[in-house]
């Protein structure tokens, strides 16, 4: 069931209307269902028994009450850069429950990353091999390792989100993989424990996963036959949800097909690290319409949210569901949903056809997952607050930016 439900007219989240919230916090403003993150969570723990395992993607939102309840959980975390490690712990995370990402770490991140002691790094190079073990010598520790490598299956998704195809910058390319462990295992410092692979996002579909865990398994039965064992194979994060009409696999399907083909391999344990899946469909942007307008050819909704707040529309032309708070009382429109910023390509939504007038409140749906993380400041347009409701109760998990937090760390120079 949804956290997100009309209730006596009135679109509400969990147990409170949408238009309390907009009066308490005004609008724009990012609202999230603790129960939906929980739920969402719950269905990859509950597929993944011992020792398998899921690690929630920060990037998706890492707000640290979202990480804080993810943690609560007993979530592990997959991160992709210095500054999501430190959210992790800021929010209670324990350093040992992370996995560290990311195609081009910096000295000062893997650094970091093994002074607090995080679980692993999934490694994307030789490169990158060779300076996690130089820094780790330095500092007298050992570094755990997985090899990220690109099984080069197409993920049938947008090109921006396709990641494991031959032509694009993630992970090491299959053919040197082998190569590469080698190399992993004469290099001082380090521990080999993994074998990692990310092949795309927003996949509808399970059998990609399954062609890219057949070539994870081949290349783990080669690593065995020159005695490099492999603990875990972690098919990265990927899953995708519904924002108009797809029909991804349920978490439990997708998650039983993995394990099945894996039950020849009982000692390895299957990691996931689920992003959008935990937190797409558990938050929405609240937004007001500020006017219409008909330039004679065409009609647009105009809202106070803009593509800085939400950028996936302009990013992907992705499609987010855009409904009236108080449905059927307005005269329907169809035209394109349009926010404040200077740019033809700033719009929410294109030809929709919406019952709204000036005034209204409007929810744009599955906004929980690369919504506000991917905010800006063009504009000068202070970031939305994000909100996180428990049942009747709703926390200001973060403030609606100030004119002082745009303009943080400008100065003005002498006169003259
Ligand atoms: C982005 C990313 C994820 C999460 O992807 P979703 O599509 O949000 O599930 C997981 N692992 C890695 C390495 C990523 O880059």
């Amino acid at each position: 069931m949804s956290e997100f439900q009309e209730l006596n007219g009135v679109l509400h989240v969990e147990d409170i209307s949408l238009e309390a919230i907009a009066d308490r916090y005004q609008t724009p403003c990012y609202v999230y269902s603790k129960q939906a993150v929980v739920n969402h969570w719950q269905a990859f723990a509950d597929a993944l028994p011992q020792p398998h395992r899921a690690f929630y993607a920060v990037k998706a939102n890492s707000n640290l009450a979202v990480l804080q309840v993810l943690a609560e959980q007993g979530a592990g975390f997959d991160v992709v850069s210095g500054g999501e490690i430190a959210r992790v712990l800021r929010a209670g995370g324990q350093a040992t429950d992370i996995v560290f990402s990311g195609v081009a770490k910096s000295e000062a991140e893997i650094r970091y990353a093994l002074e607090v002691g995080i679980g692993q790094f999934n490694v994307e190079s030789a490169a990158e091999l060779q300076r996690i073990s130089a820094i780790a010598a330095q500092m007298q520790c050992v570094a755990r390792i997985s090899l990220r490598v690109n099984p080069d299956v197409d993920a049938k998704t947008h090109p921006y989100i396709a990641t494991g195809l031959e032509d694009n910058k993630f992970g090491i390319p299959m053919a040197e993989a082998v190569a590469t462990y080698q190399q992993a295992t004469v290099l001082p410092n380090l521990e080999i424990v993994g074998a990692d692979c990310h092949i795309g996002s927003q996949l509808t579909e399970t059998q990609p996963f399954l062609d890219a865990l057949e070539r994870m398994l081949a290349l783990v039965d080669e690593l065995a036959s020159l005695d490099i064992h492999i603990r875990h194979i972690d098919m990265g994060g990927g899953l995708g949800v519904t924002y108009q009409n797809e029909q991804p696999p349920a978490v439990a399907e997708y998650i039983q097909a993995l394990l099945q083909r894996l039950q020849a391999y009982p000692h390895i344990a299957l990691f996931l690290e689920p992003g959008r899946a935990i937190v797409a469909n558990a938050g929405v942007l609240l937004t007001r319409v500020e006017y219409l307008k008909s330039n004679g050819f065409k009609h647009f909704v105009m809202v106070d949210a803009g593509m800085n707040d939400l950028l996936r529309p302009s990013l992907y032309q992705a499609h987010h569901e855009i409904v009236n708070v108080r449905p059927g009382t307005a005269p329907t429109v169809t035209g394109d949903i349009v926010g404040p910023v200077c740019e033809t390509g700033d719009f929410l939504g294109q030809q929709r056809e919406i019952a709204a007038q000036a005034g209204d409140l409007l929810a744009v749906k599955s906004a929980g997952a690369y919504g506000f993380v991917m905010s800006s400041n063009y504009n000068s347009r202070p970031r939305p607050p994000e909100v996180l409701v428990s049942g009747s109760d709703s926390y200001l998990v973060r403030a609606r930016e100030t004119m002082d937090d745009v303009w943080r760390g400008e100065t003005l120079v002498p006169k003259g």
